[in-house]
């Protein structure tokens, strides 16, 4: 199901010329209402009328998640403030939070946006959406939730955690739809094992899952569990939110960017340049049409690269890939780049092996340790010792094989790691570097 057929399904040329238009439209406004713009063009030495072209692009400079802190809490505001009808905010780990606000039309894109995303994992009008991401500060609630009410469908606003009233809602209500962090919607399997429900017998059909990076082989252990399509859903509260970019269930290979609101490029992270079209790197968001906080050239600190292949579903749009890690929270063992995703996919393709696991990185004279707790299940736990030191033999050298380094794998009882009520802690770096 495709919600907008005329911007979704666009002819490369006339997207690209739409996104010229609103780039120079955008670089204008910038420039004329935003003086931390005005100054860094001044500084890079652009006009706004020097904006010919898409390739022009790349002259502009960056925006980081540090310029939105320095500018805490409105002052990259494009608008007055009383043009401004909501304001959220991501939670900070450490220090101020950033703050990112909407203007009505702002939030009417954002729907439109959620709506795509909702009919391209086949969730409709006569759908019944449980929406367990968190509402408050956190721009997933309300997001979704406004998407899911624009293409009809009916939403129960449940927020996240309380998993047991979860379960209880979902059978009650007759829930077809989900959407939750990946990592929430094992924790609910579990707590509905624990109370003795199948979901699979459930009328849950779909999950719409993101707000954290996960692998394809979580994605079928979840299909697998509750009986569902599982969709990736890509956003951030910096660009708008979620909804910046969806799967579409026919395919369930990539993310389609609603490049008609955000523009897209992929970037080394280490020099800043653009790579060519395919290649991995960080991917970069300018804002085409948001009013209240647009922002240029966004550096995301997200790793994945584009496809350029036109998708069976039919919609234009490019495609990202599933995010691989972030430049940011990227490890750096013993010298060696390592994305917890790459743990978490030998993980995946063990069998008696729970999606449960926490990194621990130390140092310990001077070298760095890499230590990995694992769950295992009930059966394989109560199993004898021996079994289990085979199993931790062979992911220890699965893990030496794919990414260079030897850890030392932990096999636990079920249920020992702490579960997470939204996004998953999966990394403790112990080090002090
Ligand atoms: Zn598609």
């Amino acid at each position: 199901m495709i919600w907008n057929e005329e911007y979704e399904t666009l002819p490369r040329e006339a997207l690209e010329a739409l996104q010229l238009k609103r780039l120079q439209n955008l670089v204008e406004r910038v420039y004329a209402t935003v003086p931390f713009y005005r100054k860094k063009l001044d500084e890079a030495g652009v006009r706004p009328e020097q904006i010919k072209s898409l390739d022009d692009l790349r002259r502009l400079p960056f925006t980081t998640k540090q310029d939105l802190r320095d500018n805490y809490p409105f002052g990259l505001f494009a608008v007055p403030k009383e043009q401004v009808v909501r304001i959220h905010a991501s939670s900070g780990t450490t220090g101020k939070p950033t703050v990112v606000g909407y203007t009505k039309r702002d939030i009417n894109t954002w729907a439109e946006i959620m709506a795509r995303t909702f009919q391209a994992a086949g969730v409709g009008k006569g759908d019944v959406l449980q929406n367990a991401y968190g509402y408050g500060l956190f721009t997933g609630g309300l997001g979704a939730h406004y998407g899911a009410e624009l293409i009809g469908a009916s939403v129960i606003p449940i927020s996240g955690g309380n998993s047991k009233k979860q379960i209880m809602i979902m059978q009650d209500f007759g829930t077809t739809a989900i959407s939750c962090t990946p990592s929430y919607a094992l924790n609910l399997y579990e707590v509905a094992e624990e109370l003795g429900i199948s979901l699979k017998k459930l009328p849950v059909k779909v999950g719409v899952f993101g707000a954290e990076p996960w692998t394809n082989e979580m994605r079928k252990e979840i299909e697998e569990k509750w009986g569902i399509d599982a969709i990736d859903i890509y956003g951030l509260s910096e660009v708008i939110g979620p909804g910046v970019a969806f799967e579409c269930v026919e395919a369930k290979n990539g993310m389609h960017i609603n490049e008609d609101h955000f523009l897209v490029e992929i970037i080394d992270p280490e020099t800043g340049e653009q790579l060519p079209y395919g290649e991995k790197g960080e991917i970069v968001f300018t804002t085409l049409t948001k009013e209240a906080i647009p922002l240029i050239r966004y550096r995301t600190r997200d790793i994945t690269r584009l496809i350029k292949a036109p998708c069976i579903c039919g919609r234009t749009f490019v495609r990202m890939e599933k995010v691989m890690g972030r430049s940011d929270d990227m490890l750096i063992i013993r010298g060696v780049n390592v994305f917890p995703s790459q743990i978490e996919s030998i993980l995946m393709e063990t069998k008696g092996i729970l999606p449960h696991y926490l990194i621990i990185v130390d140092r310990e004279n001077n070298l760095d340790t890499l230590e990995i707790l694992v769950e295992v299940n009930e059966e394989f736990f109560s199993d004898e010792i021996k079994k289990l030191q085979q199993l931790e033999t062979s992911i220890e050298k699965s893990i030496k094989e794919m990414i260079g380094i030897s850890a030392k794998i932990r096999l636990v009882e079920p249920k020992t790691i702490e579960r997470s009520q939204g996004k998953a802690k999966r990394v403790i770096d112990k080090r002090k570097i």
